[in-house]
C-alpha cells in the first residue's frame, strides 16, 4: 500500500509538472481539401487537385461545439497547445487519483473518536 508521504509527494510533483505546462487549447486538428465552384478549376480536373489542405480546430466549451479554421504557419502553436492540453487532463486525473487514495488513508489511519453514549 502506498504511504500517506508518498501520495504528498505524488501529488507536490503534480502540481509542480501543472504549473510547468505551457499554453494549452482544447481540441482536435483537422485537416481537409476542397472542392470550389469554379468551373475549369484544378480542384476538378482529372486527376483533380483538390485545394488546401485547410486545418481545424475543433472543440467543445460549455456545451457548445465550435471550429476554428487554423492558418498553417500557426499549426506547430496549436498542436503543441492541445498536446499540453492532454498532459493537463493526464496530470489531473492523476491528481484527483491521488486525491482520493490520500483522504481514503487519513480517514482510516484516524477514524473518528467514537461518539460518547449518555448514560441515564
Ligand atoms: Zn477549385
Amino acid at each position: 500500500m502506498t504511504s500517506e508521504a508518498e501520495l504528498v509527494r505524488r501529488i507536490e510533483r503534480i502540481k509542480a509538472d501543472l504549473a510547468h505546462l505551457g499554453d494549452l487549447r482544447p481540441g482536435t486538428l483537422s485537416m481537409n481539401y476542397n472542392v470550389c465552384g469554379t468551373p475549369n478549376c484544378r480542384c476538378k480536373a482529372d486527376p483533380p487537385q483538390k485545394h488546401g489542405p485547410y486545418y481545424h480546430l475543433s472543440y467543445t466549451r460549455y456545451g457548445k461545439s465550435r471550429s476554428e479554421a487554423v492558418h498553417p504557419e500557426h499549426l506547430v502553436q496549436v498542436r503543441a497547445q492541445t498536446r499540453n492540453y492532454q498532459k493537463f487532463q493526464v496530470l489531473i486525473d492523476q491528481w484527483l487519483d491521488a486525491s482520493i487514495e490520500l483522504d481514503r488513508l487519513r480517514r482510516l489511519g484516524n477514524p473518528p473518536a467514537p461518539r460518547s453514549r449518555r448514560t441515564t
